[in-house]
């Protein structure tokens, strides 16, 4: 190969935002950390192009190379929004992960075409192992999740295996609430592998994944250590923990949203370390019911807050909530800069459904967490943060320590059980102290983690070296 050329490395994003944004932050820092020898290609449905737009504009304007490619998402029926997934349908999440294999005639199609030096594909994208064989570049896997909450996954499903080969009925596996081994905290609502179809593609993913290049995850050590070690040991062949891969510098650039409120200039009018933010990521959502009871526990808490709502919410507050709570509470409707938010003195807590993104956000901004998990991995991520690294609390609790979204009625949180929740946090001598002091540690050590020389920053400089020899010697080059 041509040594002085750069290293062409394609990225393959899923649709979502949890996945559309650590992505694109990804491709960028991959060209500004060795801009002399990479260059990034962001393969994207047109209407993402228009998301990651600014961000990718910025990062050409410091000089790095990033292109964006958009491709046509083909219409299949399944409804405006799927190609960008701002919005979901609450009773079937998993048909989003059905809608990802649309993207592959597309994806293999451009990457026959282009024939870039290397590719890294959201783990979603499990195809894109086989067309890398085929055109002999390393394949490395995108995680937007941990390497805790992938274990526990692995462990579920290896449970789920267990009782259908046991004969286990289907009856039987709607009431299991499911042990698994190394979890802390007990055990897990059962829902995360209920279905046939969602343990069929688990299985391939970590097929794809396992005799792929390696993985790309976004954490950093310190936040989960010993289930980094274990998951280099048995879940890629090579893992690089190069995160956290936003940096709040990128948040004052508009990505994804319907527009950010100036939510930012009201923080500044509140006292320090006050104000609970709360918002529940791009694209889960709450019945109307929910929706009431929340914004009644937020006014009967006393606390300032600043909640983001999504504009395809319904239950939305009403004018005399919003005239009882003004001055004290702002609502935002469709995007806030998160990053941004997280990052200001006034806010003491954020309420979250502790998507990985938001609980690493939290974590590396140093801000304590009350968790509201509402699907997928959500509840294991709580764990991370409540048993693990212990910079948080549980909003509500049924006792057991295990909730479900499945059972709607029964899991509408009341507003009293909100704002005891919110109150007790917040208050003096409350949870909230003890999660300060560790979640204050652990923002120190994301910062040191993609310093120079911290292990994020030695992990995506080893990715680099490992690609640009990968190109001389093929992808099947001996493990670093
Ligand atoms: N986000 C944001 N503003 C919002 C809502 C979300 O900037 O109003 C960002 C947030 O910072 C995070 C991502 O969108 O980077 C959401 O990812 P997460 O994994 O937390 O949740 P998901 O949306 O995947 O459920």
């Amino acid at each position: 190969g041509d040594r002085k050329k750069k290293l062409r490395v394609f990225f393959l994003p899923f649709f979502a935002r949890g996945h559309l944004i650590p992505q694109t932050d990804l491709a960028c820092r991959l060209a500004a950390a060795r801009p002399s020898d990479v260059e990034s290609t962001i393969v994207v449905t047109p209407a993402n192009a228009l998301l990651i737009e600014p961000t990718v504009s910025r990062a050409t304007a410091s000089g790095h190379v990033v292109h964006i490619l958009p491709y046509p998402f083909p219409d299949v029926g399944l409804g405006p929004g799927i190609e960008c997934l701002s919005a979901a349908p609450a009773r079937d999440e998993w048909r989003v992960y059905r809608a990802a294999d649309l993207a592959q005639p597309a994806h293999e199609a451009l990457l026959r075409a282009h024939r870039p030096d290397a590719v890294v594909a959201d783990v979603s994208f499990w195809w894109t192992t086989d067309v890398a064989v085929e055109l002999g570049i390393p394949r490395l896997t995108f995680h937007p999740v941990g390497a805790f909450p992938q274990l526990a996954m692995n462990n579920l499903f290896a449970v789920r295996a267990d009782i259908v080969a046991r004969g286990g009925r289907e009856a039987d596996r709607r009431q299991l609430r499911v042990a698994v081994p190394g979890m802390p905290g007990g055990k897990l609502p059962d829902f995360l592998v209920r279905d046939d179809h969602l343990s069929a593609l688990w299985g391939r993913l970590k097929a794809a994944q396992l005799t792929g290049f390696g993985v790309v995850v976004n954490t950093f050590a310190d936040l989960e250590r010993a289930y980094c070690d274990e998951y280099r040991r048995v879940d890629a062949r090579r893992a690089y923990f190069v995160g956290p891969i936003s940096q709040p510098s990128l948040s004052a650039v508009r990505r994804g949203g319907d527009g950010d409120a100036d939510c930012l200039g009201w923080l500044s009018t509140q006292p320090s370390r006050s104000v609970v933010y709360v918002c529940f990521g791009s694209w889960a959502h709450f019945s109307a019911a929910q929706m009431t009871e929340l914004a009644l526990g937020l006014e009967a808490s006393n606390q300032p807050f600043l909640w983001v709502v999504r504009s395809s919410d319904a239950g939305v507050p009403d004018e005399a909530w919003e005239r009882r709570v003004a001055g004290r509470g702002v609502v935002v409707r469709g995007w806030a800069p998160q990053l941004a938010v997280l990052a200001h003195p006034s806010v003491g807590a954020f309420l979250t459904h502790c998507g990985w993104n938001s609980v690493l956000e939290a974590a590396s901004a140093g801000v304590p967490v009350l968790t509201w998990p509402l699907v997928f991995e959500q509840f294991i991520n709580e764990r991370l943060v409540t048993e693990v690294a212990a910079f948080g609390a549980r909003v509500w609790d049924d006792g057991a320590g295990v909730r479900s979204v499945r059972r709607e009625e029964a899991d509408t949180v009341p507003a009293e059980a909100v704002a005891r929740a919110v109150a007790g946090f917040m208050e003096r001598g409350g949870r909230r102290e003890k999660a300060e002091v560790k979640v204050k540690e652990l923002a120190e050590r994301a910062r040191a983690a993609v310093a120079e020389n911290g292990s994020s920053w030695r992990d995506m400089h080893r990715l680099i070296d490992d690609l640009v020899q990968a190109r001389t010697s093929g992808p099947n080059v001996a493990l670093s």
